[in-house]
């Protein structure tokens, strides 16, 4: 047992710490503060503490654990809301009322709760660490796999069906030395540490959002990284409701990692009111919520950062796919800034500490599809926000953060005032999945969808390099083989990029329904660049029927896109080939008068 030296804020030095290893969790002064040593220098262990340090004082008592912060896995963690120190909010809000009080000591799962085990093990056989040897229907979402816990293994002795609560054995094994070992349904793990598995394997799958800019143009893989910057007033949070709602994941787990207290209050009211739209069950039921609460210092948001990708990889790890989205990394970075300050660290860029790129990377590395040790197939997704001061993305974070993630979704705060929605970028965006993924798309969609999204970008880009010259010249002095791309850049922006996530139809779109639109456009795009070339004026191009046909594309139910995109294009031929047809005609009758 160690004595409090000196605090500075968030940091205790504490001296008489012999013995104790970095990374150790220790309870802080009379209240038993809870905190991490995160450095060792002789006898003396500096203390980063997660609980508001007010009012402790030199000489007070510090004890270390013994072992590294880690969270308690096991039925009744989904839908829960947690605090970075995985505590459950509601449960201390009752003790405790609503200013979390310090140090109370509050066990993360309902200890008291019953579950109904269903084994799959049966006696006998043999079973080896992280195996699913049963499971919990824990929610109507979720078939909870209770898992060998790690370094345990061996023979079944006995496993029976029926109610339990998590700390009861539920069955027993015979290890091979010889000795029994009573297995129950919570286990626990440290946090700071990739949890085992058999192999990395490669990303092949993409996340499905619904969201046609994400799904069609810059994708995120299955197991992948995504970083999205949300200026205040981007559509940040919409943004992040609707991968909430609407992304193929098993699990989504969410981490608030210190925003401004209200738009954590945010979270917190609005998540436990939004519905899974395909099953219209509380979308709590797939979701785990880490909230980190005002009134904790915000050395906490380093906690809940790595709260969440444990909590994460332990679904991984029953052969689900599992959504992190961290929200922001921003204010983490910050807090490590404030902390590195306070222990007069050498400051890198910004004054933020030189180990930020690594500790980022730390964390984006938890991402990823994997082999389980049970031989299942298991994929962690981690999309991270980041809040750049004015959006300023040449900032340490971002770009730290850029270096490290696959793909980029550059919310613009330009876009949102237009009211394009969802407000990312088209011409910063990107992401590095395509080639991993494009076997699963030829395979799945179909051999056109990467080609028609090299050409739809390529468009875009050829129409924002024209509407620079517009602007400068005005759109009469074009000629019509740029007013037609014009014309064209507008029809993908506002009818395909545009997506209004509170209609009922557009909020979500199948992978399907988004090649037929993209494939219907390009189409058209063809033939009216086809009919330009023939001398049709543009105005006629897009006055045909089939041109606002595809403007409402959009609002055509999943169950009649087929029909509706197969109508479309037999319009697009057969009107755009009128036009030519008569051009040609007005052609000829003008060369024979003459
Ligand atoms: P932020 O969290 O970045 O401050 P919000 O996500 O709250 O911004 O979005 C601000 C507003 O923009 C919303 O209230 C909504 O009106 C509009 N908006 C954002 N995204 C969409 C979308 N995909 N569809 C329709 N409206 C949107």
């Amino acid at each position: 047992m160690g004595k409090i030296e000196r605090i500075t804020g968030p940091l205790v030095v504490a001296k008489e710490m012999l013995g104790s290893s970095m990374y150790d969790v220790v309870k802080v002064g009379e209240l038993g503060l809870i905190g991490e040593i995160i450095q060792l220098r002789g006898d003396r262990a500096i203390v980063q503490v997660y609980e508001d340090t007010s009012g402790i004082r030199p000489g007070e008592p510090v004890k270390s654990l013994g072992m590294p912060l880690s969270v308690e896995l096991g039925p009744g963690i989904v839908g829960k809301i947690f605090d970075g120190l995985q505590r459950p909010l509601e449960e201390i809000e009752k003790k405790t009322g609503a200013f979390i009080a310090r140090g109370v000591n509050i066990l993360s799962l309902d200890r008291k709760a019953k579950w109904k085990f269903v084994p799959i093990a049966k006696k006998g056989s043999e079973v080896k660490e992280g195996e699913a040897i049963g499971y919990v229907d824990e929610t109507k979402l979720v078939r909870h796999y209770i898992l060998v816990p790690y370094g345990l293994g061996g023979k079944i002795e006995s496993i029976k069906e029926g109610s339990y609560t998590i700390t009861e054995p539920i069955a027993t094994i015979k290890k091979a030395d010889g000795k029994e070992a009573s297995i129950s349904m919570m286990q626990t793990r440290p946090v700071r540490r990739p949890a085992k598995v058999r192999r990395r394997i490669d990303i092949t799958e993409p996340l499905i959002t619904g969201q046609r800019v994400i799904d069609t143009f810059f994708p995120v893989g299955k197991g992948g990284t995504a970083a999205i910057p949300g200026p205040f007033g981007s559509g940040k949070t919409v943004t992040q409701h609707q991968l909430a709602k609407w992304s193929d994941a098993n699990i989504i787990v969410y981490c608030g990692a210190g925003e401004r207290g209200n738009e954590m209050a945010e979270v917190l009211t609005e998540f436990p009111e939004l519905k899974d739209p395909r099953t219209n069950e509380p979308l709590m039921s797939r979701t785990v919520l880490i909230a980190n609460t005002s009134n904790m210092p915000v050395a906490a948001r380093e906690a809940s950062i790595f709260t969440s990708v444990a909590i994460a990889e332990y679904f991984r790890d029953m052969g689900y796919s599992v959504a992190v989205m961290a929200d922001s990394t921003s204010r983490w970075a910050e807090a490590m800034r404030e902390i590195s300050t306070r222990l007069e660290e050498m400051p890198g860029e910004e004054g933020y500490p030189a180990y930020l790129p690594r500790r980022l990377a730390e964390f984006y590395e938890r991402a990823g599809k994997v082999e389980t040790l049970s031989g299942k197939v298991g994929a962690v997704t981690i999309i991270g926000a980041v809040s750049p001061p004015g959006g300023d993305l040449t900032e340490p974070v971002t770009q730290g953060t850029l270096k490290i993630v696959k793909t980029f979704w550059s919310l613009d705060a330009a876009l949102a005032s237009s009211r394009h929605f969802p407000a990312i970028n088209w011409l910063n965006s990107y992401s590095l999945y395509l080639d991993m993924l494009e076997p699963w798309y030829k395979e799945k969609i179909g051999e056109e969808w990467l080609r028609n999204r090299e050409e739809a970008l390529k468009l875009l880009q050829q129409e924002a390099d024209l509407r620079d010259i517009v602007q400068l010249v005005g759109e009469e002095a074009l000629p019509n083989q740029q007013r037609i791309v014009l014309e064209i850049g507008k029809m993908l922006r506002e009818d395909f990029l545009r997506q209004n996530a509170y209609d009922d139809i557009d909020t979500y779109t199948s992978l399907n329904k988004q090649n037929l639109m993209l494939s219907t456009m390009l189409h058209f795009a063809k033939k009216g660049m086809e009919a330009t070339e023939k001398g049709v004026p543009t105005e006629q191009i897009i006055g045909t029927n089939c041109r606002h046909e595809i403007a409402r594309m959009k609002e055509v139910k999943e169950s009649e896109i087929v029909e509706a995109a197969k109508k479309i294009n037999e319009e697009i031929e057969k009107e755009i080939s009128e036009l030519i047809r008569k051009q040609e005609q007005t052609l000829q009758a003008a060369a024979s008068q003459r």
